[in-house]
């Protein structure tokens, strides 16, 4: 059989992007192996389920050009992919380790747990030393458990774990990890208050029914594999299952500990990769909203945590594939780095096709009331993409082609427009008068011929002359700003200066 694996998240609210980053790696890992991608939501904790979340989830993998094969969507050989759509097949399973003696009855009503803690201290944990003097089949006849179920008393199916055995387990990232099992509580696998399994249950119960071969998640479900092994064993299902990867934690820019929200709020940067708005109203910016290209977002998630062993930084999804290995997924946490995110982005779009860039900016530019032609719009977006780190920038980088300027940088002014400066910009406009044909190239031979012939240097004539025509020093190539503007516009412009600058 292929190699299968599974991005298996809960809709408790918007993906943070270290989820997306799973699922990068699930997919990167699958596509490299020819396996199949599936995605499950795991909603059976009906007390945390965010209306939405679900539709967030898709949405964002969509976004991010991570392709799901088997789903909730995509439909598959194992429907449903959504756990509370299975519920029916949870329970026989809780049922089966009762019966296997792998797992019991336990009835303690809230206040019998408040009791058995407060009695126990800060230490109390349902475990092997207090579960048999506690309210469980364990401890009581069959006949008083049938009872109390048939009577409808509460109750909830915990897992045995075994005392003092070495559990001894194997990650593909961490290599062998042991637990000794009395550091391990008996985990509720199924509740009967809301008639569903807990994680832990549904997680094992779906990955050994849906096939899954690599279990490739967060970090933070490290501590849960003791448990998830010992059920495997219980089911008699350890000879097939899944093989491990715990990922390393995306960590906070600067501090210790992972990337949270607040880090984002606070240094002005998106860990979502979607704008997310909560039943409160509270807005969450999203890296799409932001103005991030996927390809970008992607490129940079997926060396968070992974590294090609090379100096190599950009990669399309397609290499990504091909590049990507768990070995060289690290151990320890990945430090997230806001400039970084925005270098990646910067390089995509410095690499983006003018006539794409240049159909972004037709609606911006019209939107300012300015008709821009297909290929004056590619053009434009060829010259001053170079300045720009998101698509949102470029019309701010270009505006000084539709206005002319209104008002002359002062900082400008007082370092380049000296006293002869009128006097060369009215010879030198002379020139432009004639110049044929008006292009970046022909402009380039006819001016600086024109300063090499009147013994000048370079910045004393093209800084003022920049001054007259954009108003600043800065900006990109100052003849292909002409060539776009056109004879009479440059001309325009240079006169309005002439008669308003000193
Ligand atoms: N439902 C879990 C989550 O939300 C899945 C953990 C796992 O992949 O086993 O992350």
């Amino acid at each position: 059989m292929g190699v299968r694996v599974r991005f298996a998240p809960s809709p408790t609210g918007p993906l943070h992007i270290g989820g997306v980053r799973t699922a990068l790696y699930n997919y990167l890992f699958a596509k490299k192996l020819g396996g199949t991608m599936v995605l499950r939501i795991e909603d059976t904790d009906s007390t945390r389920y965010v209306p939405g979340a679900e539709e967030y989830i898709f949405e964002a993998l969509r976004w991010s050009g991570i392709a799901v094969d088997e789903g909730v969507e995509q439909g598959g050989p194992h429907v449903p992919y959504r756990q509370s759509e299975r519920r029916e097949i949870y329970l026989r399973y809780a049922l089966q380790l009762v019966e296997s003696g792998h797992a019991y009855y336990a009835f303690d009503t809230p206040e019998e747990l408040e009791a058995a803690r407060a009695g126990a201290g800060e230490t109390f944990s349902y475990n092997h030393a207090v579960r048999e003097r506690l309210a469980t089949s364990l401890r009581l006849a069959p006949e008083e458990v049938r009872q109390r179920i048939d009577r409808g008393d509460q109750w909830v199916i915990r897992f045995k774990m075994p005392a003092n055995e070495t559990i001894e387990m194997h990650d593909l990232i961490r290599g062998d990890v042991r637990v000794n099992s009395s550091t391990l509580d008996d985990k509720v696998l199924y509740k009967s208050a809301d008639r569903l399994p807990t994680y832990h249950l549904a997680n094992i119960v779906d990955d050994h029914l849906m096939e899954i071969t690599h279990v490739i998640r967060g970090e933070e479900w490290l501590p849960s594999l003791p448990l998830h092994y010992m059920l495997y064993r219980a089911f008699g299902w350890s000879e097939t299952q899944p093989l491990f990867a715990h990922l390393p934690l995306i960590l906070k820019p600067v501090g210790q500990g992972k990337l949270s929200k607040r880090d984002g709020d606070k240094m002005g940067f998106p860990v979502f990769p979607l704008e997310w708005r909560s039943a409160e109203g509270e807005v969450s910016r999203g890296y799409r909203e932001d103005g991030y290209l996927p390809e970008a977002f992607v490129n940079m998630l997926a060396l968070l945590g992974w590294n090609p062993g090379t100096e190599q930084e950009i990669f399309s999804m397609e290499q990504l594939v091909e590049a990507f290995s768990l070995e060289r997924v690290g151990k320890s946490g990945a430090r997230f780095d806001p400039e970084k995110a925005r270098w990646f982005n910067a390089q995509y779009l410095h690499t983006m096709d003018n006539d794409v860039l240049g159909t972004l900016l037709q609606p911006v530019a019209l939107s300012h009331g300015f008709e821009c032609p297909a290929e004056l719009a590619s053009r434009i977006a060829a010259l001053v993409k170079e300045r720009a780190t998101f698509v949102g920038e470029l019309w701010g980088l270009c505006s000084f082609l539709f206005v002319a300027p209104e008002s002359y940088d002062e900082k400008s002014v007082a370092r380049f427009w000296r006293e002869e400066s009128p006097a060369r910009i009215a010879d030198l406009r002379e020139v432009l008068t004639t110049v044929q044909p008006f292009t970046a190239s022909a402009l380039e031979q006819a001016i600086t011929g024109w300063i090499e012939q009147g013994g000048y240097n370079m910045g004393q004539i093209m800084n003022p002359l920049r001054l007259t025509i954009i108003g600043t020093s800065r900006g990109p190539s100052l003849y292909d700003i002409c060539d776009i503007l056109g004879r009479d516009e440059t001309l325009r412009r240079i006169d309005r200066a002439l008669s308003l600058l000193p």
